[in-house]
């Protein structure tokens, strides 16, 4: 009897959680990861802000709220066993007025329902005992959010995968997947192969690739970048662990908070803002197909005319270090602008659909012989081994003949 071949294409935290869990779920398979760049983890899993979400925003029952959770029980386990830094510094939802402490019992339910443990509301008193140069009039307190090294994470996926007889295909970009009666194609440079079974987890590219192998046209990626200032050395020591906004409705994005990183780094941001290139993480680099993709849609135009104070809010922290600094100051008002400088970049691979609103939930697609996650926005790492259960499962439910005969 023939082994089940199967392909995933991206090597990311996703891509590389799903290879791990194909070999768990079918150990006689043969797995193959293709990734175009020359490591893993390059991508957004290398540029994020190293949080394990605990859970506390998202719609209970969506996709989000439950694979977190469970992602968040997997991940916390796996950086254990291997040896990957993983630090539960706990986190602040902060309030600084009547209406946003109106907001903040809201998700203080959500999280309840999302079964979120230890979480409770504090008031300034204790703010100050968690975060001493914080304020606020009152904050929702998770003390058991995390910080992890991700590309540790995401490595140490890519080791389990090839200890378990698979193959990690770096510098090989998928051009195109084609779907067959009895098989998928993938197409390289370096030629075409054949497998049974395709996950794609391409990222910022996961809508093109989608395309190629006759998945719908939307959602379609457009990248919206997030720049991080970094507080310097000497008063890194004025955030503990995370201090966030509560989150503002009529915003896409959450707006600049301040993360402690694992490495002892603290960053504040990230903003988001249209990129003009999908994977433009150096300032300035403009790619006019992504451009020209992004702007040429109506449903980004649908966008845009919905969210002019979002645009508005967030250009003055793109133009302005000032204005960035003075966000975060709000939080944590001893922050000036000498004790900032200029951090990385991320892109996020924010799926939109025809009508102009962002996709809010994971999405995956496809058929019983070649799948596609289209949308893994935050917090797509803290889930990370969590969707690779969910897809693993959907593709072994979708009743592949020959996945079945392995
Ligand atoms: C600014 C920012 C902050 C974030 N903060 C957090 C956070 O704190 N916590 C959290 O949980 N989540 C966070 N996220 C989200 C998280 O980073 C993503 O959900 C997660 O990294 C997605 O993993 P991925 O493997 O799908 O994507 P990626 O890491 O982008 O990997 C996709 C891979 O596919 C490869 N690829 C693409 N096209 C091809 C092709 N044609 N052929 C071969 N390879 C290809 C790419 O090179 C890349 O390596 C953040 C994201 C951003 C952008």
């Amino acid at each position: 009897m023939s082994h089940t071949t199967a392909a995933v294409i991206g090597g990311g935290i996703i891509g590389l959680a799903v290879a791990r869990e194909l070999h768990h779920a079918l150990p006689d398979a043969d797995i193959t990861v293709f990734e175009k760049e020359a490591g893993v983890a390059t991508q957004q899993t290398g540029h994020n802000s190293g949080v394990v979400h605990a859970g506390l925003y998202y719609e209970p029952g969506s996709l989000k709220a439950r694979l977190c959770r469970r992602g968040v029980e997997l991940l916390a386990e796996y950086a254990d066993r291997h040896d990957v830094r993983y630090e539960a510094c706990g986190k602040l939802v902060v309030a600084q007025n009547q209406g946003e402490l109106e907001r903040l019992h809201a998700i203080h339910a959500r999280a309840v329902a999302n079964g979120v443990p230890d979480v409770r509301m504090i008031g300034p008193a204790e703010i100050k005992e968690i975060e001493p140069h914080a304020r606020g009039i009152a904050a929702l307190h998770s003390p058991h959010t995390a910080i992890v090294d991700y590309p540790g994470i995401a490595r140490a996926l890519a080791s389990d995968v090839e200890a378990a007889g698979g193959q990690v295909k770096l510098g090989h970009e998928v051009k195109a997947v084609h779907e067959r009666s009895a098989e998928a194609v993938v197409v390289t440079e370096h030629g075409e192969e054949r497998f049974d079974l395709v996950i794609t987890c391409a990222g910022l590219q996961s809508d093109r690739l989608a395309r190629s192998s006759g998945d719908a046209s939307a959602p379609a990626i457009v990248p919206f970048f997030g720049d991080y200032f970094l507080l310097r050395r000497e008063t890194a020591e004025l955030v503990k662990g995370l201090i966030y906004p509560v989150p503002d409705p009529r915003y896409p994005f959450l707006g600049v908070h301040l993360t402690r990183r694992i490495d002892g780094t603290v960053v504040l941001g990230p903003n988001a803002f249209l990129s003009l290139a999908r994977e433009g993480y150096q300032r300035g680099t403009i790619s006019l197909p992504d451009l020209r993709e992004a702007v040429g849609s109506l449903a980004f135009w649908r966008f845009a005319a919905r969210n002019i104070p979002a645009a508005f809010r967030e250009s003055k922290s793109v133009l302005s270090t000032r204005s960035f600094v003075e966000q975060a100051r709000t939080y944590v008002p001893e922050i000036s602008l000498a004790d900032v400088r200029r951090g990385p970049r991320g892109i996020r691979a924010q799926a939109m659909h025809a009508d102009g609103s962002l996709a809010d939930d994971f999405v995956i697609t496809g058929t019983s012989r070649v799948l596609h996650i289209r949308n893994a926005p935050s917090p797509g790492a803290t889930s990370s081994l969590a969707i690779a259960e969910h897809i693993v499962r959907e593709a072994l439910n979708r009743k592949n003949p020959q996945i079945a005969e392995s």
